[in-house]
Formats: C-alpha cells, structure tokens, sequence
C-alpha cells in the first residue's frame, strides 16, 4: 500500500541501524514499486516505514541505504516529475544537473548526472534527489516551481516580437502567436 497522505510524507525519516535491516526494506521497495507501471523510485516512508531507505529503477535497480547528497552541482535543470503517491499529479521542479551520493550498502561514491544526452541519466539524477527529498520529509511539490497567474502586459503590440521559453528552449515570436503558449503555463516571458 503507498501511502498517499501528504502529512505521514513529511515525517523524517530515521536512519537504518543495519545494512541487514536497510536491504530488508529495500527488498520490500522495489516489490512494491514492481507493481507500479509507471514508477521509477519509491521511499521507505511511501510504505509507511519511516527509515532512510530508497530505491531507485531507472537503467537498474538501485537500493539505497541511509543516503546522503554529499555534493551538489551549482547549476540546475528544470524536470516534468510524478510521485506514486500523487497519481495523475505532475510538476516541473528545479533540480541539480549533477548530485553525488554516499550510502552505507556501496563502496565509494554515486554520481548522477543529467548532463548528457542520455534521457535515462536525467531522470535518475532527478528520481535520486526526489527520493532522498521524501526521506526528509520533502514532497515535489515542495521543489515546484510556481507558475505565476499571468497577466498579459497592457502595451504589448499583437506583431512585437517576444522572447519565449520553456526552461529549455527559447524562441523569438510575434506576440499574437506567443500568447496562447504563455497563458497554456507552458512558456513563460523572457528576458529577451
Ligand atoms: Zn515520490
């Protein structure tokens, strides 16, 4: 059963006092998340075990045990992300490009990094700080980045050029043809 309450996910999780007892809620983990389609990472405390245990399965199942982000890249991406917690919910959230994790079950260091091409490192560089978040009792929805209601400027002309973006790409348009992607939320102004 994922636990769904957004107050239970707030709590703080304790640290496993074992590795013994961190591969045990990690095996439970990742069947729970096996029975999720679309799942790529759950937390102990989404089962309702509130231990620093997580896991991810992105190119491989990964059990993590009493993580800790020991560094983190300056620059950020912006990331579509989901939770099982909140079915049918998605937020874009600022993410490190690059975080490195300690744990107490892996030798030496984990690197993720989003900043290759390969679309698969991105989302395990996002699902890694989602799931050590929830361990701090962090939901996604803590990390949105908010859309501000907008409003169209008063004097802006139907055939001035705006500059608009996405968070990835920017494009340069008439503003008749850049309204309808701003007030989507999908595009934001620029500063050009
Ligand atoms: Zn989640």
């Amino acid at each position: 059963m994922i636990i769904t309450e957004m107050t239970k996910l707030q709590t703080l999780c304790e640290e496993v006092k074992t590795v013994k007892e961190g591969e045990e809620i990690g095996a439970q983990l990742l069947t729970e998340l096996t029975k999720s389609e679309t799942g790529i990472g759950l937390a102990a405390n989404q089962i309702g075990i509130n231990k620093r245990v997580c896991v991810i399965n992105v190119k491989e199942p990964l059990v993590l045990i009493n993580p800790r982000i020991v560094e983190r890249s300056e620059k950020e991406f912006i990331f579509p992300e989901g939770c099982l917690s909140f079915p049918n919910k998605h937020v874009r959230t600022k993410r490190n490009v690059s975080v490195v994790v300690e744990t107490d079950n892996h030798d030496g260091k984990l690197s993720f990094s989003a900043e290759n091409e390969n679309i698969n490192d991105a989302f395990e560089c996002a699902c890694v700080q989602h799931e050590i978040d929830h361990l701090d009792g962090i939901t996604m929805f803590d990390r949105a980045i908010t859309q501000q209601p907008y409003k169209a400027p008063e004097k802006i002309g139907r055939n001035e050029r705006v500059t608009i973006t996405d968070g990835k790409e920017t494009k340069e348009l008439k503003w008749k043809k850049a309204q309808p992607l701003v007030e989507s939320g999908d595009w934001e102004m620029s500063p050009a």
